[in-house]
């Protein structure tokens, strides 16, 4: 077995373990290999190993990118900041969901593009739990005032919340961002607020996916576990 294959099945098997811990359904946790500047044949052979869904953070290395990619797979994610200038590029290339949607600006440029179209594209809204100045998001009072604003757009549907925990060699300090996620999630699903749909909460990296699945992570963004270390460490 190749070490790629190692450390899926290991990643895997840590999931699978937490999961069963916490009581929760299998089925309900989807995993995402974080393909960020992994080689194209990387991620296809990921693909041919147990992975079927993988996410991006940059828009010009996805459009490169996924044009080698023959393993079929699930889902092509976006995880990474969305410029509004890129927007048309990105939905050229038919993202399952667009993670880290952090301003109402940035989520009618994408129902504006689809206009005309049948389209509606999923999303989450990004917040920024940590209040990092670093972090991109939208801060939990802007979630909460504009969130109906965006959900109301035609071409777009909200389906959870992204964010991702703060910057230290503790992983047990993410769990404080974490809670704040599903909070704000919880809150948003007690507003009136039509065509909400709160299924995903996007939380959880290498150093702290077992932390978010307590938390009620259900989509987990995993990179180095899977591919190793990166040199490019963005
Ligand atoms: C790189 C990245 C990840 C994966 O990080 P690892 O620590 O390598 O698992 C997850 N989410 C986002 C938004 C990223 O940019």
């Amino acid at each position: 077995m190749s070490v790629l294959e190692q450390n899926i099945n290991s990643v895997q098997a840590k999931i699978s373990a937490k999961v069963q811990a916490l009581g929760l359904d299998p089925q309900s946790v989807t995993l995402i290999a974080v393909t960020k500047t992994q080689t194209a044949e990387t991620v296809n052979t990921a693909l041919r190993s147990g992975i079927s869904h993988f996410g991006e953070n940059k828009v010009q290395e996805a459009e490169d990118k996924l044009p080698q990619i023959t393993a079929p797979y699930e889902g092509f994610h976006f995880i990474g900041h969305l410029q509004t200038n890129k927007v048309k590029a990105l939905l050229k290339l038919n993202p399952c969901l667009i993670h880290s949607v952090d301003s109402a600006h940035v989520a009618r440029e994408i129902s504006r593009l689809l206009e005309g179209t049948d389209r509606v594209q999923d999303i989450l809204l990004q917040v920024n739990t940590s209040g990092e100045i670093s972090k991109f998001g939208m801060q939990p009072v802007q979630l909460l005032q504009e969130a109906a604003e965006i959900a109301a757009l035609p071409h777009l549907q909200i389906r959870g919340l992204m964010t991702i925990g703060r910057l230290s060699d503790k992983a047990e300090d993410s769990r404080q961002d974490f809670r704040l996620l599903k909070q704000l999630s919880d809150t948003l699903i007690r507003m009136p607020i039509p065509k909400l749909d709160m299924k995903w909460l996007s939380m959880g990296m290498t150093n702290d996916f077992e932390i978010a699945l307590e938390e009620g992570a259900n989509l987990l963004r995993i990179g180095s576990a899977i591919f190793g270390e990166r040199l490019d460490n963005d």
